[in-house]
């Protein structure tokens, strides 16, 4: 169906289920300005493409799941004059019509809200590292990682939750063991705005220290990163379990966008919550890295990993057992996720 102002292509799909999982509007490229999932009613699932020129379907249909691909929606669309998309819609909105009966002025509302303030508060996940069977690193003293990363989670998450700004959710409220796909999985399936996972890990050379906030590239920025996600994605192996599988290669150029304008927010938060910690807390030199986590793999939500400090430092490990420090570290990147949220929606609003 052809629709105006703004020029979109809705797709409707017979779906068994009553949920779907929304992906979030979606910057394109060519001729799809960005795209939307809605249920358009129990039992059918809606796709609108906003064009940014007149366009027709050639042909749409669905590719069944194949392995570790999931099914997909292919729509194939050609340029199309002005006037014989004027004529689509008009056309689509009398046979629309007709079918339900209501007049056709009904179907050309609003696309959507996105650009104004959004009536529910954003949803932030924050993933206090390891757990459970998995204590992750130690520090000579005995205190352990997972202690320390639920200390702050729960400290982070009430200064958010106090601010009335934020939903907030954790990964784990307790000592459980989770799995890194388990946490991915959790921020995925309750569609969070910002994911931030907490750790306090260890480096073999003692003297690095101080506060730093991961992005994931596949690039490490230096080998000791390399070396730090690796003993990370470990710890699915540390519990018994097999490796966690990365996303398969992308072939679909929709995830492909979202994932990069994923990538493009993760380290706008990542600089928001550097900038903040800066002044409050000593930092590690070049405080914003990269190195491959899979926990950061989410495509769809922008992710990022805090190392607090190292449990193979001694001045870190003092730090981090103060809840004077915790709460100046707590208050700065509750300061940071408002100022990335902030930023975003200035940029949504422009
Ligand atoms: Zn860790």
């Amino acid at each position: 169906m052809s629709l105006s102002g703004p020029d979109r292509i809705a797709v409707d799909v017979k779906s068994t289920g009553t949920k779907i999982a929304v992906p979030p509007d979606v910057a394109g490229g060519g001729i799809v300005a960005r795209y939307m999932v809605e249920l358009a009613e129990p039992g059918r699932v809606r796709t609108i493409l906003e064009l940014t020129a007149p366009a027709q379907v050639q042909q749409a249909y669905i590719l069944d799941a194949v392995g570790d691909q999931p099914a997909r929606l292919v729509v194939d669309m050609i340029s199309d004059t002005p006037e014989h998309f004027a004529e689509k819609v008009a056309a689509d909105l009398a046979a629309s019509a007709a079918n339900q009966g209501v007049p056709p002025a009904a179907l050309s509302t609003d696309p959507g809200t996105h650009g104004s303030v959004p009536a529910v508060r954003p949803l932030v996940v924050i993933d206090p590292g390891h757990g459970g069977i998995d204590n992750g690193a130690s520090a000579p003293n005995g205190i352990q990682e997972k202690a320390i990363t639920l200390a702050f989670a729960l400290d982070l998450q009430k200064l958010l939750v106090d601010s009335g700004r934020y939903d907030v959710a954790l990964t784990r409220e307790d000592d459980t063991y989770l799995t890194l796909n388990e946490r991915v999985a959790l921020a995925r399936a309750n569609k969070a705005d910002l994911f931030i996972s907490l750790h306090a890990d260890s480096f073999q050379q003692s003297e690095i220290r101080g506060a730093s906030v991961y992005t994931r590239d596949e690039k490490a920025t230096d080998v000791l990163d390399k070396v730090l996600a690796e003993n990370e994605n470990k710890s699915d192996i540390v519990a018994g379990f097999t490796m966690p599988t990365t996303e398969p290669a992308v072939v679909d150029i929709l995830v492909d966008l979202m994932r990069r304008e994923m990538r493009k927010s993760s380290y706008i938060a990542a600089q928001a919550l550097v900038h903040q910690l800066e002044p409050s807390v000593a930092m590690r030199r070049f405080p914003v890295r990269q190195a491959d986590f899979f926990v950061l793999q989410a495509p769809d939500v922008p992710s990022v990993l805090v190392e607090l400090g190292f449990l193979s430092n001694a001045s870190d490990i003092a730090n981090l057992q103060k809840s004077e420090w915790r709460e100046r570290v707590v208050g700065a990147l509750a300061r940071g996720v408002a100022d990335y949220f902030d930023g975003m929606q200035k940029q949504a609003s422009e």
